[in-house]
């Protein structure tokens, strides 16, 4: 699935291949790669110049001149290919936008996830699906809506990075090495993050996706027609898809675990889960063992309160003593031998 930096790529080559193209016909092969009602879809294109690009998240827009938008988005598998209009289709070209200069843009998906849908410029952003998308890290100013969105949140921290309404353009792969980078255990619950690790999250976002993005600029210079848009390209990695592998920093081998049904990995000596705070009561009768339990406790090194302890100390003191041989007479002769 193409991620941020990836859709960026699509998004620069089709500038540079289309803009300032006039739209004269446009060809839907299959109904369902169109959100909505198919005629308004054709309406609101046909006839209009492509005036401009814009990405946001994983959507890319096209800005036309007739004050509509067209807006992208790839899924798993698609792409765009620039051919001539006279240029035969082929199976899985799924839409297709004819231009004055007898060049023909076509959509190309072989997985069919991908979506299209045409809305007004003044308020696309406003109304599906754009109006669920969050800021990508480059538009953010700080990190106050990951501290907010996350003070509740007991999932694991990589699960809340992928929700795109919270914070968009973290996917699969840039996830697991942003996490890597800022040594966060992926499971960790968002809500012990610290403020200051959201931040370190956020500036290692912004370096790891414009690296990506740096990569994916030799491709626009790449760009073959045959193997049309589709952003891939190589990008070196630390931790995403290095399973066995040795941790760049440390040695030891990356793990691999799945977080809410990803594959993720990870280094388990760079990456420590601190895991909610846990609160637990040993009880029991006399005799079952709760002393040995408690020494137990103490010998790791965890806070523990003993009751026992506690009620042995009281027993020492002048006031009890005096108030419980009120109570009991006979408690006093017991207590002063
Ligand atoms: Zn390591």
């Amino acid at each position: 699935m193409p991620e941020l930096p990836e859709v960026e790529t699509v998004k620069n080559v089709l500038e540079e291949l289309t803009l300032g193209k006039t739209i004269t016909n446009v060809g839907i092969l299959r109904m369902q790669t169109i959100e909505g009602d198919t005629n308004e879809f054709v309406n609101k294109v046909k006839g209009a110049t492509i005036s401009s690009f814009e990405r946001i998240g994983k959507f890319i827009i096209f800005h036309l001149s007739n004050k509509n938008v067209i807006i992208s988005h790839l899924r798993m598998e698609g792409k765009y290919f620039l051919r001539n209009e006279t240029d035969k289709l082929t199976k899985h070209d799924l839409v297709f936008f004819d231009f004055s200069d007898h060049t023909r843009l076509v959509y190309n998906d072989t997985r069919r996830f991908g979506r299209m849908n045409s809305e007004n410029e003044e308020n696309y952003k406003e109304v599906k699906p754009l109006n669920n998308v969050g800021p990508d890290p480059f538009m953010m100013k700080d990190v106050s809506i990951l501290v907010k969105a996350f003070k509740n949140k007991s999932i694991a921290i990589k699960t809340a990075l992928l929700d795109q309404s919270i914070m968009s353009g973290l996917g699969n792969i840039y996830v697991d090495e942003v996490l890597f980078a800022t040594k966060i255990h992926p499971e960790t619950p968002a809500k012990m993050i610290s403020a200051k690790q959201l931040d370190e999250i956020w500036k290692q976002s912004k370096i790891t996706l414009q690296k990506a993005i740096n990569a994916g600029g030799s491709t626009i210079k790449s760009y073959h027609p045959k193997e049309g848009i589709s952003g891939n390209f190589q990008v070196s990695l630390e931790v995403y898809g290095k399973k066995d592998s040795s941790c760049v920093r440390c040695g030891t081998k990356l793990r691999k675990i799945f977080v809410n049904g990803r594959g993720t990995t990870y280094c388990p000596k760079c990456q420590k889960n601190p895991g909610i705070p846990a609160l637990f009561g040993v009880t029991g009768p006399i005799g079952a063992g709760k002393s040995t339990v408690s020494d137990l406790i103490a010998k790791h090194g965890i806070v523990h309160l003993d009751c026992d302890e506690i009620v042995h100390e009281l027993y020492k003191t002048k006031e009890l003593q005096n108030r419980l041989s009120k109570l009991i007479p006979e408690l006093k002769i017991t207590m002063e031998t």
